[in-house]
């Protein structure tokens, strides 16, 4: 048998996305998402991880593993939150590469693209930023995008990094990258700030592309930011410890 060279050179993109009570907008993300990775050719599964949602969620999904047939869904019995969601998908992802990305239309599938294209060029990772040339942020609550400055701020001084967008769980990372930035500590939003900071600590090279994203149409944002405010710190201050006095135990081999 004679393997096309072309498609050997593909790699396989998982796109993890954590699901909470998104029966609405499940549909129209997973469409428009399959829809851009076929039209690219771009071998793939989408890993949905169904954060035990109270809704219509899981029947939602199971319908659309008719018409998707790169569907693969979990649900995450439990302890839930944000961060369990994202750690269940990357601990069962199949892929050489894998996406977080969102279940609510915040984040774009032709971002994804970009960063697939991207990470070929032998990158470990892939971020994007919504605040450099060619970003954008549409709808974005006034209260929360002054924290995010402020908090990216701060990460960007402390780490001493050019790259201002940690906070954005939208990113991309090669499977050994994944591998060598575990064991995850942050069961809740935090976990946006983990994987970035670790594998840049940790010694994992990274592209920064512009990438877009969009207020939610329906539904209602689960961040709160009271709650994490501390939790976002514990995490920072734990990459900064290990980035300072773990003498490189645990970087990129
Ligand atoms: N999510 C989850 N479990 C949670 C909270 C959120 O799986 O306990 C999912 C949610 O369905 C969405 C993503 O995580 O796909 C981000 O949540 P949300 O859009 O509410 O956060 P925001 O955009 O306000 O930061
Ligand atoms: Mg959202």
């Amino acid at each position: 048998m004679v393997l096309n060279p072309d498609l050997n050179l593909l790699m396989k993109l998982s796109v993890v996305i954590p699901a909470y009570n998104e029966s609405e907008s499940i549909p129209e993300t997973l469409s428009k998402l399959y829809a851009t990775l076929q039209r690219e050719n771009i071998p793939h599964e989408i890993l949905v991880v169904n954060d035990n949602s109270k809704d219509t969620t899981l029947e939602v999904l199971t319908e659309l593993q008719n018409t998707i047939n790169t569907l693969v869904v979990h649900t995450n019995q439990g302890p839930n939150g944000f961060g369990y969601a994202v750690r269940y998908g990357l601990e069962r992802f199949s892929g050489d590469v894998v996406a977080v990305m969102m279940a609510d239309l915040s984040d774009s599938p032709e971002d994804l693209v970009a960063f697939y294209s991207k990470i070929q060029e032998g990158y470990d990772c892939v971020f994007g930023s919504r605040w450099v040339k060619g970003g954008a942020v549409y709808d974005y609550p006034l209260f929360k995008k002054r924290i995010n400055r402020v908090a990216n701020w701060i990460v960007k001084v402390v780490f001493r990094l050019k790259y201002n967008d940690c906070t954005n769980a939208f990113k991309m990372y090669r499977k050994e990258t994944i591998e060598g930035i575990k064991p995850f500590l942050s069961p809740h939003f935090n976990l946006t700030l983990e994987l970035p900071l670790k594998a840049i600590v940790r010694g994992y090279t990274y592209a920064v592309v512009p990438n877009s994203w969009t207020n939610r149409k329906y539904g209602e944002s689960k961040l709160k930011i009271k709650e994490m405010g501390s939790r976002y710190f514990f995490i920072m201050l734990y990459c900064l410890i290990e980035k300072y006095f773990s003498r490189g135990d645990f970087r990129k081999k």
